[in-house]
């Protein structure tokens, strides 16, 4: 089955890096798509954003990485995707993400929302929290892959040493 992944990826996250992952597993294949969204001023312009997933999906052969804009559904009709994946991590998130579910399935009810619930050791995480924590200097390298610490050092102007890992 192919899943289709979406959201702001501002930046990608071990969290999203799981989800991507175990949802190789379930399905066999994961298109991450990238919402260009006009409202929103995104720290990682959509480039950027393109270039760390697929650096960090390199290892996994069921991953295509795109980007959209406009309906979600509109973007899975698209690609042929039989489900959209979102990720769970707390009460918090369920309320917004059953809502956009409810839209979404009114909208197109062939195509199925599934949830997975984020690893226990990555429901801290979000895109915001991780920004926050590196504007200010803090060790990102247990939140973000790679490549993703190395852009965040770059956008607040601070020098990434491997040793922070
Ligand atoms: P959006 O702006 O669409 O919410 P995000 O990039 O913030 O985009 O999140 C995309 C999806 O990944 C959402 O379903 C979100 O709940 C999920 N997600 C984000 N962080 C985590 C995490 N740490 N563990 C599991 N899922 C996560």
């Amino acid at each position: 089955m192919r899943a289709l992944y979406p959201g702001s990826f501002d930046p990608l996250t071990l969290g999203h890096l799981d989800l991507i992952e175990r949802g190789c597993c379930l399905f066999g294949e994961v298109v991450v798509a990238v919402l260009q969204n006009p409202g929103k001023t995104p720290a990682f312009s959509l480039e950027q954003r393109l270039a760390q997933i697929k650096a960090s999906t390199a290892h996994l052969s069921g991953v295509r990485v795109t980007s959209f804009d406009g309906l979600t559904v509109r973007c899975a009709e698209d690609i042929g995707a039989d489900l959209i994946l979102r990720g769970l991590r707390a009460m918090s998130d369920f309320e917004y993400e059953l809502q956009i579910a409810h839209t979404n399935r009114s909208l197109q009810p062939e195509i199925e929302t599934v949830f997975l619930a984020t690893s226990a050791h990555h429901s801290f995480l979000s895109s915001s929290v991780v920004k926050e924590v590196a504007r200010f200097g803090g060790r990102v390298s247990h939140m973000v892959p790679e490549v993703v610490a190395q852009d965040l050092a770059r956008l607040f102007n601070l020098s990434f040493s491997p040793e922070q890992r």
